[in-house]
């Protein structure tokens, strides 16, 4: 029989139709890059982001050409989130923090033409704008009366749509085509370029709306505190207006009190890496007077969430934490910590425990885990392999690969190692080129650098394996301790083998005054690595 129903192409555009339509006076509060916090609604958001359409047509932007977003989250990002698919356009979102040379490549490659920057950011394109020849345009994204000086050649965004109606649709395409592109930091080689589509960013947001996944609603608002440029913004700029969600836009200031003030005014639902809220706990303790008034949920993820961030968010404020794990290359999200009934039934120490996991994946996220030969392992909890993933929201191939991202069965390789236990929930021990084998035996570092974190005077820290002639490897543990304490190395040590059998406890404690991080801000291992070699550290 014939196929009898719609046709009806998941656009990202119809997102915001709905919120518009449906949620239209739900309130996006935001703090502007000019400093004010400004108010605006679902319905208000849809007219600028038409108006920003017309815009880009006018400039001459044709379907399939690539707009370079570098901006914070802010009300005016979301415009630009639907503006620029509105015209057919692909949405590369730039984060600001990567290097030099890694912006001028992430431009280049991915094509981009026009480029629109936060007025605070406009110095970085300033500095490579010689090494980004195919770009024509570059909006800085203000009013006239905050535009910065400059040598360069710019446009003034608010003047551009000032001039618009918003009377117009959006560009009429295929669900397949590209939507948006987002690099990964490229923590070895060159950052690798995702295309994401129109239909894989729409079916990923649906697939957030389970209750046991984002499970936003109407009556949740909705703070994202991950950038909107990191990992297709955590699907955050989709899921939320799908939902109907009230938002607020917590702007560039990421200092613990703006980001209090910000999810005090009306904030249900947050979401960070862990170092933000490592931050703000901190502030938190320093002063006790403080409590949420209206917060319920925390979806932590980007790296692994210590447990102490999981134990005083949930029983000293009542929080909710959601711990996550996914990938740029997963549009992101993989899997995300919820309670089926046979956790739900637990003891509360037994529930943590699980909360330690990344939990289990949505309806569209097929996962398993593979031993070194290819073979499958079990999923009991215990065995451990490389994790692999595929879905309709999962990469097929990097921008301009030309080779697949996936083996012949379409299962992509996600670099990391972990178990599964019989309730689907996955644990994340490692990525694969940071495992540290020790006599023929994975030591996991998660595991190592949770342990020792929970320590009160270390502020950071980093596991990693050093040649060792009998056993291989070994691992050693490189910390940042708080500011005025002095911790002994024996006493993060005795910590660690609370947790660890005596095989496993690292052979030494370096301390250093700060570990590096990616542009992602995740402590990179692979320059840790280089910085011990250089000092000879063996
Ligand atoms: P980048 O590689 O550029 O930092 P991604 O955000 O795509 O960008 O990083 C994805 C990786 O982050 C995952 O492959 C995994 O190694 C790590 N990760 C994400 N969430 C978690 C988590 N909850 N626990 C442990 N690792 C995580």
């Amino acid at each position: 029989m014939h196929n009898l129903m719609q046709d009806w192409p998941l656009r990202v555009n119809s997102i915001l139709d709905h919120a518009a339509r449906y949620h239209g006076d739900r309130p996006i509060i935001s703090r502007s890059v000019e400093g004010p916090i400004t108010t605006t609604n679902w319905a208000k958001t849809r007219g600028q982001a038409l108006r920003c359409t017309q815009a880009l047509r006018r400039l001459g932007v044709q379907p399939g050409a690539v707009v370079g977003v570098m901006a914070w989250n802010t009300a005016r990002l979301l415009e630009i989130w639907y503006g620029v698919p509105g015209a057919g356009a692909v949405l590369h979102t730039l984060n600001p923090r990567l290097s030099v040379d890694q912006m001028s490549y992430v431009i280049d490659h991915a094509g981009d033409t026009v480029l629109m920057v936060d007025a605070d950011l406009l110095p970085l394109i300033a500095a490579i704008r010689h090494r980004i020849p195919k770009v024509e345009a570059i909006i800085v994204m203000t009013d006239r009366a905050h535009m910065p000086e400059t040598d360069l050649d710019v446009l003034c965004y608010e003047d551009l749509l000032a001039v618009e109606d918003g009377n117009t649709t959006w560009h009429v395409g295929d669900e397949r085509d590209a939507c948006g592109i987002c690099y990964t930091s490229g923590t070895t080689g060159n950052p690798k370029g995702v295309v994401y589509t129109h239909r894989s960013n729409v079916i990923h947001a649906l697939s957030m709306q389970s209750v046991d996944m984002f499970g936003f609603g109407a009556a949740d608002t909705v703070m994202p505190v991950v950038p909107l440029f990191h990992a297709n913004g955590w699907s955050i700029g989709y899921s939320a207006p799908m939902a109907g969600a009230a938002m607020v836009m917590p702007g560039r200031d990421m200092s613990p009190p703006a980001i209090y003030e910000m999810l005090q005014s009306g904030v249900t639902t947050t979401a960070a890496v862990p170092t933000v809220w490592l931050g703000l706990l901190n502030y938190l303790r320093d002063n006790p007077d403080l409590k949420f008034s209206t917060l319920k949920n925390v979806f932590i993820g980007g790296s692994s969430c210590p447990r102490s961030v999981i134990e005083t968010f949930q029983n000293t404020y009542g929080v909710q934490v959601m711990h996550a794990w996914g990938m740029t290359e997963l549009s992101p999200v993989g899997t995300v910590c919820t309670f089926k009934p046979e956790v739900a039934a637990l003891d509360p120490a037994a529930r943590l425990d699980v909360q330690e996991t990344v939990g289990h994946p949505p309806y569209t996220v097929e996962l398993k885990i593979t031993a070194d030969d290819g073979t499958q392992q079990p999923e009991d909890g215990v065995a451990q392999g490389k994790l692999w993933t595929r879905g309709p929201a999962v990469v097929g191939e990097y921008l301009h690969a030309g080779t697949s991202a996936t083996d012949p069965d379409g299962w992509f390789d996600t670099g990391d190692v972990a178990t599964i236990d019989p309730n689907g929930y996955v644990r994340i021990t490692d990525r694969s080129k940071d495992v540290i084998k020790s006599g023929g035996e994975w030591i996991s570092s998660i595991d190592l650098e949770n342990a020792a974190v929970a320590h009160p005077d270390v502020a950071e820290a980093a596991a990693i394996g050093i040649a060792h002639p009998k056993w291989d490897e070994r691992p050693i543990l490189v910390v940042v301790r708080h500011a005025g304490t002095d911790p002994s190395k024996q006493s993060i040590l005795d910590l660690v083998a609370q947790r660890f059998a005596k095989w496993q406890v690292p052979d030494d404690v370096l301390f250093v005054d700060e570990l590096p991080h990616t542009a992602t801000g995740k402590i990179s291992k692979l320059t840790l690595r280089t910085q011990l070699n250089e000092q000879n550290y063996t």
